[in-house]
Order: structure tokens, then sequence, then C-alpha cells
């Protein structure tokens, strides 16, 4: 019994001098401590946690049993052998109530003695290691309560025997409708995905990649990462949630096709019009090349703002882009911008344009250029997604801390839930609702950007199906022209 740690208390010093050499004898490696009196023996065992505990029942002050009772609350762990004195059966039957390990009667058989003894060392120390294992079984089940991952076992039965909060928060499933079901009737969908997950054979560091899976929870699709390490058991299950990742990666994907799209109009055009130009056999009359020639001018320059919103929105991202802070003037700028859409647009259903500006505004600071083309993004916007005959209003009216500039249209108008997203990046609105019309998406997260670098904010009120109002209010005094100065938003 190496290391063994055992105490013996008795108030016969004879005895005391030879039952730790009997023992050093035999029990080898064991470590043996003495005491003569219940009382110090108290102490020692406060001090160590003894593997077995040696007791004469019959000592002056504290006897074997009292002491037992003592050794009960101090270390209910410990296996404590009583000697009883011969025929003492009476004592031996209180000390086994008691809940002494065993008794040991006088003259002590030193086979059994040390039998007995060796047999309640191996059980300590049994009971020692599942202590220490429920110890760590605890620590990792409190791991697992805090991990961000979701994690669930199934056992080989096929039950879920583990579903800690995290995959409870993920997949809105609670623990309780989860454990001791089969994973296909939890996880809808686990029968046929379930086998595509890789599972590893033992935990370590090469541990499989996860794979990404989409399940459809309360018709939700939810889009996880997921993979498992095998154990004697069953399969531990670990994963997270990539919805939003996935919906960001899909997002860029109809970002890359909407902007081919936009690009492959405008270059169909200029394609079909230098091929009609270039025809040899053709006779073309002057206002017929003219016209071709004004296409290629004006589909070239769509190609260029498409680019340009680009290389901009990517600028803004970066914190790259710097803004004037000059006066600017707000009543000609206004005019200006406006009479230019007017005549860019006048041959579009016959859209009415109105503008308001008050006489004297406020003078204002910024970037006029900027402004300019946000204005020119709004107003560009109220008659692309306004029906023939539609109305596109420009006000202009002071505001308590600068002035305000709305732009309303009586279009398409633009959903509430809408509302919130058109300023994201690439967002459009479904083709199918905002009429068919082009675009990048990009126009209004530029607009939005460039506002807030003037330190104003630009908002929308809008009813489906009866227009749009954009409203721009800018303080009299931009403080901060730098976009570094202002958090970049967060957006998708
Ligand atoms: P784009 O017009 O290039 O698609 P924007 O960022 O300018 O990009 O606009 C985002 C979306 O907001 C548009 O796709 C459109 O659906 C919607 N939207 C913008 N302005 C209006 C408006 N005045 N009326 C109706 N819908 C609008």
């Amino acid at each position: 019994m190496k290391d063994a740690r055992i105490l013996i208390v008795d108030d016969d010093a004879a005895l005391l001098e030879a039952l730790p050499e009997a023992l050093r004898l035999r029990m080898d490696g064991a470590s043996i401590d003495t005491s003569e009196t219940a009382k110090e023996a108290l102490e020692r065992i406060q001090e160590t946690d003894y593997d077995a505990i040696v007791t004469d029942i019959k000592m002056p002050g504290m006897d074997g049993l009292a002491l037992l009772q003592e050794i009960q609350t101090l270390r209910p762990g410990t296996p404590t052998l009583l000697i009883t004195g011969h025929g003492e059966h009476d004592f031996a039957v209180q000390a086994l109530r008691g809940g002494a390990y065993d008794f040991v009667q006088k003259p002590i058989d030193p086979d059994y003695f040390v039998a007995s003894l060796e047999r309640a060392v191996h059980v300590r120390r049994l009971d020692r290691q599942v202590e220490k294992q429920q110890l760590a079984l605890e620590l990792h089940a409190r791991v697992l309560e805090h991990v961000d991952d979701g994690v669930f076992l199934v056992d080989a039965e096929g039950l879920i025997q583990h579903w800690n909060p995290a995959a409870e928060a993920i997949t809105g499933i609670a623990a309780e409708d989860a454990l001791e079901r089969r994973a296909d009737q939890v996880l809808p969908g686990w029968s046929a995905l379930g086998p595509t997950v890789p599972v590893a054979p033992m935990p370590g560091p090469g541990s499989t990649e996860a794979r990404t899976l989409p399940f459809e929870l309360d018709g939700l699709e939810l889009w996880i990462s997921i993979s498992g390490v095998e154990f004697e058991d069953g399969v531990v299950y670990a994963f997270r949630n990539l919805t939003e990742e996935r919906a960001l990666e899909e997002l860029k994907g109809e970002f890359v096709a909407t902007v081919s799209h936009e690009l492959r109009t405008p270059l169909a055009a200029i394609y079909g019009s230098a091929q009609t130009l270039l025809r040899q056999d053709l006779e073309l009359s002057e206002e017929n090349t003219q016209r071709l020639l004004e296409v290629i001018a004006s589909e070239s320059e769509r190609l260029t703002r498409i680019a340009s919103d680009i290389l901009l929105a990517s600028n803004l991202d970066a914190g790259r882009l710097l803004l004037e802070r000059e006066a600017v003037d707000l009543g000609p700028l206004v005019r200006e911008v406006f009479e230019e859409m007017r005549l860019n647009f006048a041959n579009r259903g016959n859209i009415s344009f109105e503008l308001e500006v008050p006489d004297a505004l406020p003078p204002l600071e910024g970037d006029g250029d900027r402004l300019r083309q946000v204005l020119i993004n709004l107003l560009d916007n109220a008659v692309k997604y306004s029906p023939d005959g539609g109305r596109v209003e420009l006000r202009v009216e002071p505001h308590e801390r600068g002035v305000r500039l709305v732009v309303r249209d009586e279009g398409l108008g633009i959903s509430h839930a809408d509302q919130q997203r058109i300023f994201g990046k690439f967002y459009r609105v479904d083709p199918q609702q905002s009429g068919g019309v082009g675009g990048s998406g990009l126009g209004l997260y530029i607009s939005r950007e460039l506002v807030r670098r003037m330190a104003g904010r630009i908002s929308v009120t809008s009813r489906e199906g009866e227009g749009s109002t954009f409203a721009i209010e800018l303080p009299r005094t931009v403080a901060r022209s730098r976009d570094e100065a202002v958090p970049a938003a967060q957006t998708a």
C-alpha cells in the first residue's frame, strides 16, 4: 500500500508501538501516525486527510465511539476501524451502526486486521477518485453552460443527453424539450443531415473540421457550423450559428449579381450602338448617328457612376474619404441641382418638379460637392421610383439647428420593414416590388454616410403606394469634417 496514510489511536502505549511496526512490515510504504488520546487524534485528523483511521473503543476521556462520531462530521469519507475487547459484541454492533467501516477484536489477528485495513484504504482511494472525477465533470458541465457554442450529446441509443444554454439560445429549443428525446425528433432534418456531420474518433488537436448545414426551425432557416467527437457513450456535437454570416455571403453574391447586371445593361447599349455605327453597309442619317453617339455617351456615364459609387462606398468604409469644410451657399446650390435634374429627366413621363427655397437661409459649413451628390441621389431615386405623371418636390426649410432639405415623391413608397434597411450597403428592395428599376443599392448608403460625416442625419417617412419623403437635417456649422471623427455605422 504505497503512501497509505493511516492514523492509529490507542491509550495502550505497548499496542501503539507494536501495531505500527507490524503494519509497516506488511503494508509496504504506508505512513503511520499515532495518537494516545482522541483529542490529539482529532487535531491530527483536522490537519491530515487520512486514508484510514484505527481507534480503540475504550479510552479514557473521549472513547472510540465518540471519536467515531467526530470523525463522521469532520471527515465523513474516511473509513474508521474500531478495536474492541474480546467478546464486546455490543460495542462492535454500536460501532457499525455509528458508521464504522469494520471492527477488530482483541487479541488482534494481524492477517484479518491488515486485510481489512487494506480494503479500507482501497475504498477510500476509489472514493477520492470518484470525487475528483465528479468535480471534473461538474467543472466541464459548468464550462459547457458558459461557452458560446451550442453543445449536445447524443448517446448510443440516439437520445440527447446534454443540451447546453447556448444550444437553447441558438436553436430556440429548450433543454427540457430536447433531453431524452431522439435527435431527429428535436432537430428537423437531423436524420438526413446528422450522418453528414464530420465526427472525429477522439477529442484532441486532430479533431475534424466543422461543416455548415442548414436546419429549418420554426420556418426560419438556421445555418450552423457543426462537428462532433465520438466518445464511448455517444457523440458530443458542438455547433455555432452562421446564419448571419451566411446571409452576408448571400448579400455579397446578390451584389455581384446586381452589379454585373447593372454593368451589362449599359455595356450592351454601348456595344450595340458602336457596332451599328461601325457598319459599312448602313447609311445612317445624321440624326441617327447623333442618337447612337448620345446613347454611348450617356451609358458610359452610367457605367462611370456605378464604378465611382462602388469606389466611394469602399473609401467610406475604409475611412479614406476626407470631406471639405467650406462655406456652402445653400440657395444657389439647391437651385442648380434642381434645374439639372429637371433637365435630365425632361423626357421622363411628364413628372412635375417643384422647388421651395426660402430667400434667406442660414450660412452652412460643409462639403458642397458631397451635399450636391446626396441631393442628386435622393432626387434621382424620387424620379426613378415614381410612376409617370408623378410629382417630385424639393424643399429647403430652416431648422432649429440649421436647415432641413426635404425630397418628396408620390411614387411606390417603401414598406415599414424596408425603411429600416434601405440605408444599408447594397440593400435593394425586391425589384418586383420596386417596379423593376435598376440600381446598385449603394446610393442611400453613400448618402447616409456623407450626411453623417457632415454631422447631419438623414431619415425617411413613407407609405407604400403613396410616396416617400426623405429629409436631411444639417447643422449650421459642421464641427467634424473628417470622416475619421465619425465612427462607421454598423451596416450589413
Ligand atoms: P438603388 O436605387 O441604386 O437601388 P439606393 O441605395 O438609392 O439604391 O436605394 C435602395 C433601395 O431603396 C432602392 O432599391 C429602392 O427600392 C428603395 N428606394 C430608394 N428611394 C426610394 C423612393 N424614393 N421611393 C421608393 N423606393 C425607394
